[in-house]
């Protein structure tokens, strides 16, 4: 038994060595890389893409995984069911598939960018076709995978989608949950778009470049994100990237005119940074150093870029180091002017900008667009006309053009079809774990003023981040929290927090 676990944990070693090595470049990419290395780039990210996954379908993996299959330490036993389930999935998709989507996602990423900037959906219908078929065919090889409880309905092709970035998450379940989330938020948005916004004006005007850096770095310290296991950079698009539990890589972006920008990115990309800095990479050879499910993931951003970082307690500890670094921009601003600022809720019809309480409508309209064009309901040419209906009936308003509507995400331009429900799965997973460590830590809020953070993070690595992905997303959550995936926590904090914040009675 040891030796065939010495073998399996050679093969995954030398596995990681390589995704490692993908991580790294793909982080340099987008952050030193000059532009003219992009074309060599390109064949060094396929060349060890095609040797990962060459080494996961190989038939001596598959050897060593079979000779594992009755391991009875629970660690190892995990690690062996995620990897086969990484393996079988590899493997049930024919390269010359791999190969087309890897061909459409190139061409379909220019064409986006160009009909982005000229809001003409029609130059980019195309291209979704050809994702979208792809995307069938890809859905059609792993539905056969998915694991099937008694008395389940039958699974569509977004369930075979979703399982990549969900496992175990299916449509039936997810359904009703967000059409839920949808018929609270509603009369939510509603009622606080009818109450006077708050003043944010003294946001407005320049935030020195440097000065708000200083700010970031200062804020990496508070929440506890090791410097000497990662580093933050520079980017056009915020992320994170994890190469190992020792080298962890943020980026944050830096907008003179809007000083939260760069607050709120390094917040979000920390939270998955922490994350990453805490996953077990001693445990089982390192299989289970990695999340559950991207939702879980997301969990964590969220956690600490909305719960923590968009609360009253947390700004009184932010704002006097905040004004240290901008004195005559926030002289007399108070934590509770600035509360209100940061939480100002408005009918956005860009995802990424929404607020807290429309963020969820966005999700709510995408995977019902996702589910309906993959169901062969919806054809792509219609797109954008039930986009515009979809977008009225839930947030009142209609996106002016193609723009600021059905082209505005990367996601369906990279033919990533079942990925934006994990967002309001990670909005709800935070709010669950949120309200757990206020169960558990009652001076919670005096914590937050004090600008400590420790006793957060603690109870995160001990309940969520030191497992990795030994247990399903929902089960870990419920070990931690006593409840499972619900949104019942979340509508609490949010009409909580914005019933009060609006007045709202
Ligand atoms: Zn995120």
């Amino acid at each position: 038994m040891a030796d065939s676990w010495g073998d399996l944990e050679r093969r995954v070693s030398d596995l990681h060595a390589l995704e490692g090595a993908i991580a790294v470049l793909s982080w340099d990419r987008e952050t030193c890389m000059p532009p003219k290395g992009a074309r060599a780039r390109i064949a060094q990210l396929s060349a060890l893409q095609a040797a990962v996954h060459e080494k996961l379908v190989s038939p001596a993996l598959g050897e060593a995984l079979a000779m594992c299959e009755t391991e009875r330490d629970p660690e190892r036993a995990a690690a062996v069911r995620e990897l086969s389930r990484e393996r079988s999935r590899a493997i049930a998709v024919p390269e010359r598939l791999v190969r087309a989507l890897a061909e459409a996602q190139g061409a379909s990423l220019t064409a986006w960018r160009d009909a982005r900037e000229r809001s003409d959906f029609g130059a980019f219908a195309p291209h979704v076709e050809r994702l979208l078929a792809l995307r069938r065919e890809m859905a059609a090889c792993w539905l056969p995978l998915l694991p099937r409880a008694a008395g389940e309905p039958e699974p569509e092709p977004y369930d075979a989608l979703l399982e990549g970035y969900e496992p175990g998450m299916r449509v039936a379940r997810l359904a009703p949950i967000l059409e839920r989330i949808a018929a609270w938020l509603a009369p939510l948005v509603a009622r606080v778009a009818a109450a006077p916004p708050p003043d944010d004006g003294f946001l407005r005007g320049r935030f020195d470049a440097d000065a708000q850096w200083d700010l970031t770095m200062e804020l990496l310290a508070m929440v506890g994100f090791d410097l000497d296991a990662g580093r933050q950079d520079r980017s056009v698009h915020p992320f994170s990237q994890g190469i190992d539990a020792g080298d962890v890589r943020l980026t944050t972006r830096i907008f003179e005119e809007l000083p939260l920008s760069s607050l709120y990115g390094t917040l979000h990309e920390a939270g998955h940074g922490l994350y990453e800095q805490g996953l077990p990479a001693e445990v089982a050879g390192g299989v289970l150093a990695a999340a559950p499910s991207m939702g879980l993931h997301e969990s964590q951003s969220r956690l600490w870029e909305n719960l923590v970082g968009r609360s009253l307690p947390f700004w009184e500890a932010l704002l006097p180091r905040m004004a240290r670094r901008f004195p005559e921009r926030l002289a007399g601003v108070t934590p509770q002017r600035m509360y209100a600022a940061v939480n100002r809720v408005e009918r956005s019809m860009i995802r990424v900008e929404a607020d807290e309480v429309t963020y969820n409508l966005h999700v709510v309209l995408r995977f019902g667009l996702e589910r309906a064009l993959l169901r062969g309901d919806l054809a792509v040419k219609d797109l954008p006309g039930a986009w515009s209906d979809r977008m009225e009936a839930l947030l009142g308003a209609r996106p002016r053009d193609d723009a600021e509507g059905v082209l505005q995400d990367i996601h369906w331009a990279w033919g990533e079809l079942g990925y934006f429900p994990t967002y309001t799965l990670g909005n709800c997973y935070a709010a669950t774990l949120f309200a757990a460590i206020r169960r558990a830590r009652p001076g919670l809020d005096d914590e937050l003023r004090r600008g400590e953070l420790g006793g957060i993070l603690g109870w995160l690595r001990e309940h969520v981040h030191r497992h990795g992905r030994r247990f399903g997303a929902e089960e870990l959550v419920r070990r931690a929290t006593g409840t499972g995936l619900d949104d019942g926590d979340l509508r609490a904090y949010l009409e909580g927090k914005y019933g009060a914040l609006y007045g709202l009675g």
